[in-house]
């Protein structure tokens, strides 16, 4: 008799467990090469210094160790970071060697991702980025591949390790609704003989290129929205167009400091939706009654106007992401049940300076300064000068530095807290939206 009551019981406690417990979203927002550095040189420019940014509200902060394995010989350790195996570590729990794509480091093996595991449970699933969409971040939650290069079947990055192409994997990974640039992929041919575009709409899909087709869509549209030929457009140049340079000299060489100067619009921006309304999109796409979602949204360029030494593109698009990182926590506000992660996969190059100077203030001679510099005149009328030095060329490298993680709405947020290693990140996420 007393089994029976508590076989009943049990089936009574389960029940009500299941219909109490509402579905949980996740919105995590990945900055690419979103350091400190960057962080600090945006609030210098706009904000004076000060707390202006949205992610300088959120309060349940941690700072996160990077590195990644070797390339090699993956026993050693490279104390910096990358796109691809940041994002494995963020998408997986577990580190691997630059320009993997969730996959081991030593053998290949496939990780599996928690937009995969996710889906696996019934949760609708979204990617957004301001890069191309089979870029390092978004494949990283939903491709497998010994090599990031690995876009359509014409990359001669596919062959050397028989990947599959990134975007046929991301289509096939029947993602919900996959936003950022690449309208280049429609055409490409894929291994069934048909293009991208054939077969994302076998699939179900519904592609758009353009932003007034984006705004027509009915939220809930299985959507691929590709709005740029690559890369999309950043949101500001620098003066006159022009980033970070060689300082120039006098006829002894000693240096003149160029005028500080405003950052511009970039007038190619227009027209292309920015990163809060593809972000908006997608958050009304996703949530429902009856699953939950996972939803990565990624500021792209951070990282990549940095490695072309722009600081005004990094400003611009740190503050596209800091405005989503806003709209995503109004959502977490109004609707519940979600949590709100910001990070980044590594740091970048950028170095907030006022002057290259020598500390006994003797003059400065051209060959003293190997890096590029450039005066910007802010949004308050200060000077604010940035240097890159990891090269003389505009192609400069990632950093180690920790980078920033803030949350919102998640009940395990001290697990993510104070110094921790970017391989906490999976866990944390797992352990809200499935437990
Ligand atoms: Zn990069």
């Amino acid at each position: 008799m007393s089994r029976l009551f508590t076989i009943i019981f049990t089936i009574f406690t389960t029940l009500t467990s299941f219909a109490v417990s509402a579905p949980k979203n996740i919105i995590l927002l990945i900055g690419d090469g979103m350091g400190y550095a960057e962080i600090a040189l945006t609030r210098a420019y706009e904000f004076n210094g000060d707390e202006g940014l949205f992610i300088d509200t959120m309060k349940n902060s941690g700072s996160v160790i990077v590195k990644q394995l070797m390339i090699d010989d993956p026993s050693k350790i490279e104390f910096t970071g990358e796109s691809a195996s940041g994002g494995t570590t963020i998408s997986t729990g577990n580190r691997t060697s630059s320009g993997r794509v969730a996959v081991r480091a030593e053998d290949g093996a496939h990780y599996k991702t928690i937009l995969e595991e996710a889906q696996e449970r019934g949760f609708k699933t979204g990617l957004v980025t301001t890069s191309i969409i089979t870029d390092a971040t978004p494949a990283s939650f939903a491709a497998h591949a010994q090599n990031r290069y690995c876009f359509t079947q014409s990359s001669s990055a596919c062959s050397t390790h028989n990947d599959i192409p990134i975007i046929e994997q991301m289509l096939d990974q029947n993602v919900d609704v996959m936003l950022g640039g690449g309208y280049n992929l429609l055409a490409a041919t894929v291994r069934e003989g048909s293009t991208v575009k054939k077969k994302a709409e076998n699939l179900g899909y519904t592609v758009v290129t353009d932003r007034k087709s984006l705004f027509d869509l009915n939220y809930g549209t299985k959507t691929l929205g590709v709005f740029s030929n690559g890369h999309m457009p950043v949101e500001w140049v620098g003066p006159g167009g022009k980033g970070a340079d060689f300082v120039k000299v006098d006829d002894n060489r000693v240096v003149i400091f160029p005028n500080a100067a405003a950052c511009e619009l970039n007038p190619d921006h227009k027209g292309t939706p920015r990163l809060e309304e593809m972000s908006k999109f997608a958050l009304e796409s996703l949530k429902n009654e009856g699953a939950g979602f996972f939803l990565m949204i990624e500021g792209a360029s951070i990282d990549k106007q940095a490695h072309i030494a722009k600081p005004c593109g990094t400003i611009g698009e740190m503050l596209a992401f800091d405005r989503s990182v806003k709209m995503a926590v109004e959502f977490a506000k109004e609707h519940g049940d979600t949590a709100v992660i910001v990070t980044a996969d590594h740091g970048q190059a950028t170095q907030v300076i006022y002057k290259p100077e020598t500390y006994d203030g003797s003059p400065i001679r051209r060959d003293l300064i190997p890096g590029l510099y450039q005066l910007l005149l802010t949004r308050g009328g200060h000077e604010l000068g940035v240097y890159y030095g990891t090269n003389n060329i505009n192609d400069q490298a990632h950093t180690g530095v920790n980078v920033p993680i803030h949350t919102y709405g998640m009940d395990n947020a001290y697990s993510l807290m104070g110094v921790i290693q970017q391989t906490k990140i999976y866990g944390a996420m797992k352990e809200f939206l499935f437990n």
